[in-house]
């Protein structure tokens, strides 16, 4: 799609690091990483978000995600990765063809947790939303 900076990286018209592709997905370094190694996993067909994107396609993201966790276990020592995958700006997507980050993570890096203080849910209100999404 013209000015997508994800398609030009896709069809080798901007600069970008690439760790791994296959025939649905790239996979290349994020260009102002939380982490050394912080990977983006695309589908290289022009796709908006994680709503728009068909099962077989967000499969294949799935599971080039997976690959690079390994070479991140395998090749960088990580102990550990985040998945992060934000669709829409509600949800703090800034560019608009689907990626999901893998994010390496080690015993001694710098992350703090995020402010995910939960306070228990109410049983009943669990319920309720269950009831909702069973749709
Ligand atoms: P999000 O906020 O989930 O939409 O994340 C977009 C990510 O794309 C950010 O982490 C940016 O650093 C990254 N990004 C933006 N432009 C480029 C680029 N040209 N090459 C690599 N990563 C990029
Ligand atoms: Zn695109």
């Amino acid at each position: 799609m013209a000015d997508c900076i994800f398609c030009a990286i896709v069809a080798g018209d901007a600069p970008g690091h690439v760790i791994a592709e296959d025939d649905a997905t790239l996979a290349f370094l994020d260009i102002m990483p939380f982490a050394r190694g912080h990977t983006l996993v695309i589908p290289k067909v022009h796709t908006e978000d994680f709503w728009s994107v068909d099962v077989p396609t967000a499969q294949a993201v799935i599971a080039m995600a997976h690959r690079i966790a390994g070479l991140h276990r395998d090749s960088l020592a990580a102990n550990g990765v985040n998945l992060f995958q934000a669709t829409r700006a509600v949800a703090w997507q800034t560019v608009f063809h689907l990626h999901v980050h893998v994010i390496p993570r080690w015993d001694d890096d710098s992350f703090v947790q995020p402010a995910w203080a939960k306070p228990m849910a109410d049983p009943d209100e669990l319920a309720t939303i269950a009831r909702e999404l069973r749709r």
